[in-house]
C-alpha cells in the first residue's frame, strides 16, 4: 500500500502515523539489542578482550583462553591463522593507531595486511570497530585485493530448465558478471544446471567462473569432472557448536578446500553475520567478533577469499543497531586477512528500497573484489537463493548508478537484439550438446520460447523430469568437461567449444589459484599478483579505462537534443496562421491578450503533457469566450521568461490583463500593473496540465477582466519525481525557444484554424 492511498485519517490516532505505518520499513524485523542472545553487531560486553601468548613459537593463550580452554576454532587459528612474526608488534598497538594506519595513505596497502596477519580474532574485530561509515568505504577501497572491482551474478530458475539458465547465462555475461553462481530447488538436477551454466557462460565473451551451490560432496565432484569452475559455499561459522551441530570441523573444512585446491579450482569460503544467532548458538558474543573467527579461520584454512557481509544472516544484522555498518565492517577484515572479498549483498535485506540501496551504496562507492556475492540476474521469482538485495528488475537502475556517479560497478548496458542473438545461440548450443550426448532433446518451440522469455513463468508447461533424467545420464556415464567440449566441437559450436576447454586449461596453470582472481574477457588473469590494489588516495588506485568510461556513460535511456524533440514534428501544423501584423494597443475592456513564447507553434508544437499548441489555445479562447471576453494570441519574441511574456501581453491588452503561455505548456495570467516577477495566477507543473485547466485560465483570465473574484486555479496534486521525468524534455525546448529569441515586436497571429 503507498501512503497516497486515499483512507480517512482515523479520529483518535494521528494521520501521519497511519501513513508512516503503511510504509514497507514497518514490514522490516527490528529487534532490542541482546547480548544474551548474539543480538548484537559491534561489541557485547561478553566478547573477550585481545591478547596473545607466545612460548618458543607457539600460541599458549589467545584472546583471554590458555591453550587447554580453546575450541577447535581457536585452536586452528592459534596453529594456523597468524603471522606470530608480526603479532608482538601488531597486538602491541592501540586499537585507535592500526584503525588510523589503515585509512593513512603514507602506509602502503601491502605494509597494513603485513602487520594486521599478526592480529587476533578479537584485536582484529576491535580494529575495524573503530572505523565509522565513511571511514570504512575508504578503508574498503584502499585495502580490496584486486584493483579492478567485479561482481557476481546468482542465474537460476524454478524448474531448473537448462536451456534459461543457459540463456541467463549468457545474458549475464554480456552485462559484464564474471562468476556466476547456480543452485537447485531440487537437489538431484545440480549436474544438468552445472552444465548449462557452464555451456552459456561461455556463449558471447570469455572467461566467466561458474560454480553450482550444492551439497558439498556432489559440489566438489562437478567441481573434479570440471562442470563448475569455481566453489564458494564452504561454509564457516564463528562458533564450535554449529560447526558440531554441521558434523564439521575446521579440518573438514581445510581438506574440502585443498580438494578444490589441489585440481586447480578457484575456491573461497561461505560466513557471514547473523549465521550463528539464527541457530542459537552465539555463544552471548557480537556478530563482528564472531566473524572475525571466521575471517581468521578462512585465511588459516587457505582459502583464497571470503564470502560475508550480507549473506544469509543479513537481516538479522540488520534488526539491531549498526548492524548494516558491522556487515560493512565484516567485508574490509577479509580485505585486511589479504583474501579476496566477495562482498554480500545476496540476500534481500529488507522491503523498503531506500534500506536496500542504503545497504548497498557504501560497497558499491568503494568498490570490492565482487560488489556483490550474488546479484539477481534473473526475475526475483526465480532466484532459487531467495531474492538478492539487487534482482534482474533493478539491472537499469543499478546502470543508472554507475552513470551518476562515475563508478565501475562491474556492469555495462546491453542492447535488446544483442540479448536476443545470445540468448538464440546459447539455447541452441546447449540443446545440441544436450542431444550429441544423449541427455535431452529439445524442440524448436522451447528454444524459441527461453529466447524470448524473462523467466520461468513465460515457459510452457513441459515435463520437468527432464533435468533430472539429464543429470543422472551426466553422473552414471561419468560425463565431464571434456565431453562437453568434444560435443560442441562436433555441433559447430567451435568458439565454445574452444572457451570452454580454456577455462578447463586454466587449471593447469593455476595462475587463478591466486588471491582474488578472475578473467577478463581475453582471458588474462586478474588478481592480487597481477593486477594488485595500490590505492594511496587521490591520483592512485583503479581507474576506469576510457573504454570502461564510455560504457558507464552510455545509456540506452539517454536521448540527446533531436531524439526529445522528435516527436514535435508529428504535430507540426495544427495551428495554422494566415499571418502575423505587428500588435496593437486594444481598446476594449473585454480584449485579453494571450501571449506566446518565441517557438510557439513555429518549432514547437507539443507541450510536456502532450497538449498540443493548438489545444491548449482553444481551451483559452474557448474560456474568455465563455465569460464574454475576445481572446487576442500575440507573440512574444523578446524573451522567454513567462513573466515577461504575459506583462508584454496584459500591457496590450484593452482589459490590461494579459495571459503568458510557454509552448512547452507552463501558463499564467498577469496584470498591466504588476512587475514581471508578480503575476495574478501561475500554472507551473505544465506536464501534469490537462484540457480543463486552460479552459479554467480562459475562464479566470476573463473574470480578472471583468473586475470579479476569481477561484484561483492551483497546480494539480503529484508526488511524482516530475523534474526528473521531464527536465531533459524542458531543456532541450527551451533551447528551441532560446535560439528563436529575436528583436522583433510582438506580433498578433490571425488564426486560420486550430485542428
Ligand atoms: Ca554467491
Amino acid at each position: 500500500m503507498s501512503p497516497t492511498d486515499d483512507a480517512p485519517p482515523s479520529p483518535v490516532g494521528s494521520g501521519r502515523f497511519e501513513v508512516l505505518a503503511r510504509r514497507p520499513v514497518h514490514l522490516d524485523g527490528f529487534a532490542v539489542e541482546d547480548p544474551s542472545l548474539g543480538l548484537v553487531a559491534l561489541h557485547s560486553p561478553f566478547d573477550p578482550t585481545p591478547s596473545l601468548t607466545v612460548l618458543d613459537g607457539v600460541v599458549i593463550e589467545m584472546d583471554g583462553k590458555t591453550a587447554d580452554e580453546f575450541d577447535v576454532i581457536d585452536a586452528y587459528v592459534a596453529a594456523h591463522g597468524i603471522d606470530l612474526e608480526q603479532s608482538a608488534r601488531a597486538m602491541g598497538t592501540s586499537d585507535l593507531d592500526l584503525a588510523r594506519m589503515i585509512l593513512d595513505p603514507a602506509v602502503s596497502r601491502r605494509e597494513v595486511a603485513a602487520l594486521l596477519a599478526g592480529t587476533t580474532p578479537a584485536k582484529l574485530a576491535r580494529v575495524v570497530a573503530v572505523l565509522r561509515p565513511h571511514e570504512l568505504i575508504y578503508a574498503l577501497a584502499r585495502m580490496r585485493v584486486r584493483a579492478t572491482p567485479s561482481i557476481q551474478a546468482h542465474v537460476t530458475n524454478r524448474l531448473d530448465d537448462p536451456l534459461l539458465l543457459a540463456a541467463d547465462a549468457a545474458t549475464a555475461v554480456a552485462y559484464g558478471f564474471r562468476e556466476l553462481e547456480t543452485t537447485v530447488p531440487v537437489l538431484d538436477d545440480a549436474p544438468s544446471n552445472a552444465l548449462a551454466l557452464l555451456v552459456g557462460s561461455q556463449v558471447g565473451r570469455a572467461g566467466a567462473l561458474t560454480q553450482c551451490s550444492v551439497e558439498e560432496a556432489i559440489e566438489l565432484e562437478l567441481g573434479l569432472r570440471g562442470l563448475t569452475t569455481y566453489a564458494e559455499t564452504i561454509s564457516l561459522y564463528g562458533t564450535e557448536t554449529v560447526f558440531r551441530d554441521g558434523d564439521d570441523t575446521p579440518w573438514s573444512k581445510a581438506f574440502l578446500v585443498s580438494a578444490y585446491t589441489s585440481r586447480g579450482i578457484k575456491v573461497r569460503v561461505t560466513s557471514g553475520a547473523g549465521a550463528e544467532v539464527l541457530l542459537g548458538e552465539a555463544e552471548r558474543c557480537s556478530m563482528l567478533y564472531l566473524e572475525s573467527r571466521c575471517v581468521s579461520l578462512a585465511r588459516a584454512i587457505g582459502s583464497q577469499g571470503v564470502q560475508n557481509g550480507g549473506i544469509d544472516g543479513a537481516s538479522v544484522a540488520g534488526s539491531v543497531p549498526n548492524g548494516m555498518r558491522a556487515l560493512l565492517a565484516e567485508n574490509l577484515m577479509v580485505m585486511l586477512r589479504n583474501l579476496e572479498s566477495c562482498s554480500g549483498n545476496d540476500t534481500l535485506v529488507s522491503e523498503s528500497d531506500i534500506r536496500r540501496t542504503a545497504h548497498t551504496m557504501p560497497v558499491f562507492f568503494a568498490g570490492s573484489d565482487f560488489i556483490f556475492s550474488g546479484f539477481g540476474s534473473v526475475p526475483r521469482y526465480d532466484n532459487m537463493f531467495g531474492p538478492s538485495n539487487f534482482n534482474g528488475e533493478d539491472l537499469d537502475d543499478y546502470l543508472a548508478l554507475q552513470r551518476d556517479w562515475g563508478i565501475d560497478g562491474g556492469l555495462r548496458s546491453v542492447g535488446e537484439n544483442e540479448v536476443l542473438e545470445l540468448r538464440e545461440r546459447a539455447a541452441r548450443a546447449l540443446a545440441a550438446v544436450y542431444g550429441r550426448l544423449g541427455l535431452a532433446d529439445f524442440d524448436e518451440a522451447h528454444i524459441l520460447e527461453v529466447v524470448h522469455a524473462s523467466g520461468s513463468k513465460d515457459l510452457s508447461p513441459r515435463d520437468e523430469r527432464l533435468p533430472l533424467a539429464a543429470s543422472s545420464a551426466i553422473r552414471e556415464r561419468r560425463i565431464t568437461a571434456f565431453d562437453v567440449v568434444r560435443a560442441l566441437h562436433d555441433t559447430g559450436f567451435e568458439v565454445e567449444a574452444r572457451r570452454v576447454l580454456a577455462m578447463v586449461d586454466a587449471r593447469r596453470q593455476g595462475d587463478y589459484l591466486q588471491s582474488a582472481a578472475i578473467f577478463d574477457e581475453d582471458m588474462r588473469v586478474l588478481s592480487a599478483v597481477t593486477d594488485p590494489n595500490d590505492d594511496a588516495g587521490p591520483g592512485t588506485g583503479y581507474r576506469p579505462s576510457a573504454k570502461r568510461r564510455e560504457e558507464l556513460a552510455h545509456s540506452p535511456l539517454a536521448r540527446s537534443v533531436e531524439q526529445l524533440l522528435e516527436h514535435q514534428r508529428r504535430d507540426e501544423g495544427c495551428l495554422r496562421v494566415a499571418d502575423e501584423v505587428r500588435a496593437e494597443l486594444g481598446n476594449s475592456p473585454r480584449d485579453v491578450v494571450i501571449g506566446v513564447s518565441p517557438a510557439f507553434a513555429t518549432s514547437l508544437w507539443v507541450a510536456t503533457s502532450g497538449l498540443t499548441v493548438a489545444q491548449m489555445l482553444r481551451e483559452i479562447l474557448a474560456g474568455l469566450e465563455e465569460e464574454g471576453c475576445q481572446g487576442r494570441v500575440v507573440r512574444i519574441s523578446h524573451s522567454i521568461d513567462l513573466g515577461v511574456i504575459g506583462l508584454s501581453a496584459a500591457r496590450l491588452s484593452g482589459s490590461g490583463i494579459g495571459i503568458g503561455l510557454q509552448a512547452k505548456g507552463t501558463v499564467l495570467i498577469h496584470r498591466r500593473d504588476l512587475n514581471a516577477l508578480a503575476n495574478l495566477e501561475l500554472l507551473s507543473i505544465a506536464p501534469l496540465l490537462v484540457l480543463d485547466s486552460y479552459r479554467q485560465i480562459g475562464h479566470n483570465a476573463g473574470r480578472h477582466a471583468k473586475g470579479m473574484a476569481t477561484v484561483p486555479t492551483r497546480n494539480p496534486y503529484t508526488d511524482e519525481a516530475i523534474t526528473a521525468r521531464y527536465h531533459a524534455a524542458t531543456v532541450a525546448m527551451v533551447a528551441i525557444e532560446r535560439s528563436a529569441v529575436t528583436d522583433q515586436p510582438p506580433m498578433e497571429l490571425r488564426l486560420l484554424d486550430l485542428l
